[in-house]
């Protein structure tokens, strides 16, 4: 029988939280034989209604879930955790700036980064859901020099997952048959989704995606803009960010971090850039990526176009600007 490993949520008396929770304790990320001792990291005012969600993990009855410890301590929570989950993160109140904003987040993720180094395992896997994600991601690695950056991550898979389902509903068909869809850069309006390497399976065979939607109009304009509209769709009809869909993203990211990416597929993540692309090093950037025994590598050498160069520039040009600016505020 496996041994439990620890895995810690952050901001696990929120939204997104409430939905990852239950498919962590039900063995749809780590595997149905591997149990789970689940960290629950929120601040002090959110203790009590973190109290209900342990009550309703209990009341799961679920055998893989063995120990669950809420608190406000970064030092228990972080301790031997095999992965993480950082979805806690300060949300944009009216009137606020953007520097305001990252401001109280590299505070939260220095602390937690600093945490993770102290007390997790070296090998913990790190995904950072709570926004800015890719700057919080490059923030937290600095103060974990311990831990290697490859272990840091930024979750586009809700992106990836909106843009294969777009264009699954605009060719008719299932949504598995769309494959290697990528998302470029930041998790922010400037990502770039790009359907160029997309295929789709038909009864014909596989096809390159473009061919068959034969529509460049709608694929560089209106493709780009719905996926990068969505989350402000989503909150406008529901009043409320996304919260079910970005915790099955975030499921899926790590399941296949852990058990790897299938043959002749590949999926997108917000990973250090090692210069591939033409990127600068050190911002955290979405870069399609295939995962082997635990480790991914950034797929090499896809052609990339003059009009997805210049979406690449306005999106790592931002995320080298967040970077700056967490830097200042580091500074003071
Ligand atoms: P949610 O659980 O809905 O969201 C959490 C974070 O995920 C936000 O930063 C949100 O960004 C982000 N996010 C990233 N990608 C997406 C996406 N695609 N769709 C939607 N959200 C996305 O927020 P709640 O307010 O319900 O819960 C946050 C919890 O975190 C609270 O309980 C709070 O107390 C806690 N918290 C914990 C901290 C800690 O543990 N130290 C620190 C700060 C907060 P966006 O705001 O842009 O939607």
């Amino acid at each position: 029988h496996a041994e439990p490993i620890d895995v810690v949520v952050t901001g696990a008396a929120g939204q997104i939280a409430y939905s990852l929770l239950y498919q962590i304790a039900a063995g749809t990320i780590f595997g149905p034989q591997q149990p789970i001792n689940l960290r629950l990291l929120d601040i002090p005012p959110m203790l009590k209604v973190l109290d209900g969600v342990v009550m309703e993990l209990e009341d799961l009855a679920l055998p893989l879930l063995r120990e669950v410890l809420p608190t406000a301590e970064p030092a228990k929570a972080f301790n031997n955790v095999a992965a993480a989950f950082l979805v806690g993160a300060m949300p944009r109140k009216e009137g606020m700036e953007r520097k305001d904003l990252l401001a109280a987040n590299v505070e939260i993720f220095k602390v937690q980064g600093e945490a993770l180094d102290k007390y997790a395992r070296k090998d913990v896997k790190v995904l950072v859901v709570g926004n800015p994600a890719n700057t919080n991601a490059i923030i937290c690695s600095h103060y974990a020099p311990s831990i290697p950056k490859e272990n840091f991550t930024a979750m586009t898979r809700l992106d990836q997952n909106r843009a294969q389902a777009t264009l699954a509903a605009k060719l008719n068909v299932q949504v598995d048959k769309i494959k290697n869809v990528i998302i470029w850069g930041n998790h922010s309006s400037t990502q770039y989704p790009d359907a160029a390497h997309a295929t789709v399976t038909l009864s014909s065979g596989v096809k390159p995606v473009p061919s068959e939607i034969n529509d460049d109009e709608w694929l560089n304009n209106i493709f780009v803009s719905t996926i990068q509209k969505r989350g402000a769709a989503v909150i406008a009809a529901r009043k409320m960010s996304s919260a079910m869909s970005a915790a099955k993203a975030a499921g899926d990211h790590m399941r296949d971090w852990w058990f790897g990416t299938k043959p002749g597929e590949w999926v997108s993540m917000g990973v250090v850039s090692d210069g591939s692309y033409g990127i600068s090093k050190d911002v955290v950037f979405s870069f399609p990526v295939i995962i082997k025994d635990k480790h991914y590598e950034i797929v090499q050498n896809l052609p990339i176009s003059d009009f997805a160069k210049s979406k690449l520039d306005i999106t790592s040009k931002e995320l080298e600007e967040e970077r700056a600016e967490a830097n200042n505020v580091l500074k003071k």
